[in-house]
């Protein structure tokens, strides 16, 4: 009895062993991409890290959420791509003597609005210069940001309130709802292509192929606005493995 037990704890501990070893050689082969480079959009600065090149670009533009962070460096472990990391802990930052929503600034309507919301009341002759500005930055900022007419931006995000597929749908032309998936899990794509290839998987997809006629300031708008093809990949805080999932998803599906 005691012999079978010694064995029983001593085979545990060799699997035990064998599989920090693998993971330990795991993560060596695949190192977390490190810092290359990095762009501005004015004051607000963007690492880009990556191990192999290539036009997909990621970005994680809310430094609040930190599941999306996670998801992009895990993901770029293993597939080629670029990834933009915002240098912020919270999701607004600081603009002139405000704050303002860095996924609200690319387009002047969005702007505006950002830019009222934080700071309601504004001194005359103020407020056009500040939009000027950020028309100014914005445009330099897309610039080094695109990837090349061929490529693919891949925004990735985090939710935890009330914010789910259901309040994109007014602005979508086509849609695949699955119920087994939670309304605050989903992707949103620009290029009817990808919808197609998306939406025969398990996941809550919409395409967004047409512009509002304000919109709301968003990276994806700017994106269609310029012929970029654009994918946002949403899920709740805290759900990395799902967010790492539906990544590599989307990267499986349109290289088929
Ligand atoms: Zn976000």
């Amino acid at each position: 009895m005691f012999l079978h037990r010694y064995k029983f704890l001593k085979n545990k501990l060799i699997f035990f062993i064998f599989n920090v070893v693998s993971v330990f050689c795991m993560n060596n082969q695949n190192p977390e991409p490190p810092i290359k480079g990095a762009i501005s959009f004015g004051d607000i600065s963007f690492d880009i890290r990556y191990n192999k090149d290539s036009n997909r670009h990621y970005i994680w533009i809310h430094g609040d959420e930190k599941t999306a962070k996670m998801a992009i460096m895990n993901h770029l472990k293993f597939y080629p791509g670029k990834g933009f990391f915002i240098n912020s802990q919270d999701r607004e930052v600081n603009y002139l003597d405000t704050k303002i929503d860095p996924n609200r600034i690319f387009s002047r309507s969005g702007s505006f609005k950002t830019l009222k919301k934080f700071k309601p009341e504004w001194a005359p002759g103020t407020l056009k210069p500040a939009l000027d500005k950020l028309d100014i930055q914005r445009e330099k900022f897309l610039e080094n940001f695109f990837p090349d007419s061929t490529g693919l931006v891949i925004a990735v995000h985090n939710n935890s309130r009330g914010y789910n597929v259901k309040d994109e749908l007014k602005f979508s032309t086509k849609v695949s709802l699955n119920s087994k998936q939670s309304s605050k899990d989903f992707i949103i794509c620009t290029y009817e292509g990808d919808f197609e290839k998306l939406a025969v998987g398990p996941y809550n997809v919409v395409l967004q192929d047409k512009l509002p006629s304000k919109d709301n300031g968003s990276l994806s708008w700017a994106a269609l606005r310029n012929g970029i093809r654009y994918i946002n990949v949403e899920t709740r805080l805290g759900w990395r493995t799902k967010q790492e999932k539906m990544l590599e998803f989307i990267i499986k599906s349109l290289d088929q």
